[in-house]
């Protein structure tokens, strides 16, 4: 067991400012949870978002720091001075499954901004369109079998396979899922007899976008959780919402009163097991009944002084969690090139597209698990993209008039065999620092590096804060409820 330090990096002599007045003073022999000090959140991007939502709205008094000079980290968009546009980093798609993120929209009164379709759009290397839909009323599995039946995509023998697939991914239920966490995708799939043709075109373009990792090296877990979770758990799980503004509008209604923009915490202040102030890049330091440390884990581990990072069991082996790049590429060409809202491409160099003006001249286009991308010249990216969409749009003739090409090194974390071994939880294990509460897309949360991920990372830290509070802790968990199993889905798998 090892040391636990009794008194890190505090200086007598050190001013406490910034907490509001009226919630007093951090004093070292208080129990935290009877301190009436502010719930510190660093990190403005949706988990800590999620987390500041839920804790303001049960009463309890909360500072969002953030070092940026805007909300949405990962999630969010930046001025293209060129174009004096607001761009997003990146294409950010959610599901019907994400009940979690849809509610944390609706808080914030985003929902209106979020278009959904139940066409899911394909482009074959040709440049042939296929695509997915559901027949409405008809509950899952079945909503997309007659889309399924009739998909040109894949040959007769490929569909039948598909099917057979999905039949076992129904049987596994969640616990049989759960039993995968140390199994690649790629050994399940070939257990399975699905062959490269089928994962070229069928998994491809959900996994790797979904978990942003390649198919064969993603946990077998958390691939089957997309399909059950999305295609067959229940018929408005596929359907595909994207915003129609830029991110950050999403995030105009604030989460929480006392936002400090620009402010980056460089420490958290730790005695006896418990954090009794934050410091500001500024100097400034602020009392805290509570942190919950909402940032990246490359960030979480610099905040803390390293004999807590040892003592605390949650930031043991963070940094064998893998970062995996995502590119997106913003091309404005002279004329129209897409007429369809979205497609996912069978072949690459990109991988999905995404039409951004009412008349297709605006493209938006991603690669996920773009590792080998990271160094190529974007002027060399931009002339590989140009080629794909006149070919595949058969428009020899557009001419990309510019382009803005936006590399994530350290999009999300790889979601590899046995990850979940290393994904801390949100609340303090035994020994560890009491009053600190982790959220992020790394945490463990069931769900992969997601918006999704990240929303329920931060209202399961606010959930655990509010239970370890003596006037919360009989309030229900803040966690949304998952949709619902459709009786036909539950009849085909004859489990959870
Ligand atoms: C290019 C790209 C494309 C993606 N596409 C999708 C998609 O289509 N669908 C999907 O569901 N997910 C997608 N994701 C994943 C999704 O964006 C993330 O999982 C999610 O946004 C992570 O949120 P978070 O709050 O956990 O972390 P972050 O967004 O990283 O938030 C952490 C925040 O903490 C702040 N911070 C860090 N250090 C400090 C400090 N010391 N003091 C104060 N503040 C600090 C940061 O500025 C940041 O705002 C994508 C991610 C990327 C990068």
């Amino acid at each position: 067991m090892p040391d636990t330090p009794e008194l890190t990096s505090i200086h007598a002599a050190d001013t406490v400012v910034g907490g509001p007045a009226l919630f007093g003073r951090a004093d070292a022999n208080d129990r935290w949870t009877d301190r009436r000090d502010p719930v510190v959140v660093i990190g403005g991007g949706l988990a800590g978002i999620a987390a500041a939502t839920v804790l303001e709205s049960c009463g309890i008094p909360v500072i969002l720091i953030e070092s940026r000079q805007d909300l949405g980290g990962r999630a969010s968009s930046f001025h293209d001075a060129q174009s004096d546009e607001l761009l997003d980093n990146c294409q950010h798609v959610l599901l019907g499954c994400c009940t979690n993120l849809i509610d944390l929209y609706r808080r914030l009164g985003a929902t209106e901004h979020i278009k959904w379709y139940r066409r899911v759009h394909y482009l074959d290397e040709r440049g042939r369109h296929h695509s997915l839909w559901s027949v409405p009323g008809m509950p899952a599995p079945l909503h997309l079998g007659p889309a399924m039946a009739l998909f040109g995509l894949l040959s007769i023998s490929e569909r039948l396979s598909v099917a057979h697939a999905m039949r076992a991914m129904m049987r596994l239920g969640r616990s049989g899922r759960a039993a995968l966490a140390n199994i690649s995708f790629g050994d399940w799939l070939a257990r399975h007899h699905q062959s490269p043709a089928v994962i070229r075109k069928f998994y491809d373009p959900v996994v790797i976008s979904a978990l942003n990792e390649d198919t064969p090296r993603a946990a077998a877990l958390y691939a089957i959780e997309i399909f059950q979770e999305a295609m067959l758990r229940n018929r408005h799980g596929y359907t595909i919402g994207l915003p129609d503004c830029p991110l950050q509008t999403l995030y105009a209604r604030r989460p929480c009163r006392d936002i400090r923009f620009g402010k980056r915490v460089t420490e958290i202040v730790c005695r006896q097991k418990t954090i009794s102030t934050v410091r500001l890049s500024s100097g400034e330091k602020i009392a805290v009944s509570a942190v919950v440390l909402a940032t990246n884990h490359h960030a979480a581990t610099k905040l803390i002084a390293p004999e807590w990072l040892r003592a605390d069991t949650r930031f043991v082996g963070l940094d064998r969690l893998d970062s995996v790049p995502i590119l997106g590429a913003h091309l404005w060409f002279d004329r129209p090139v897409m007429d369809i809202p979205h497609a996912a491409l069978i072949e690459g160099p990109l991988q999905w597209l995404f039409r951004k003006d009412a008349q297709g001249s605006a493209v938006h286009g991603v690669i996920s698990a773009a590792r080998q991308w990271v160094s190529t010249p974007h002027e060399h990216c931009a002339a590989l993209f140009e080629h794909q969409l006149r070919a595949l749009f058969r428009k020899p003739q557009a001419k990309l008039v510019r382009h803005r090409i936006v590399i994530e090194k350290r999009a999300t974390f790889s979601p590899s065999p046995g990850v979940d071994r290393i994904r801390p939880p949100q609340a303090p294990p035994p020994g560890g620092i009491e009053n600190l509460f982790l959220a992020g897309d790394y945490t463990r949360t069931g769900w992969p590096a997601t918006m999704e991920g990240a929303v329920r990372s931060g209202y399961m830290a606010a959930g655990a804060l509010l239970k370890a509070l003596p006037h919360t802790a009989g309030l229900p968990s803040p966690l949304a409820n998952d949709l619902n199993m459709e009786f036909t889905a539950r009849w085909f798998s004859g489990s959870d």
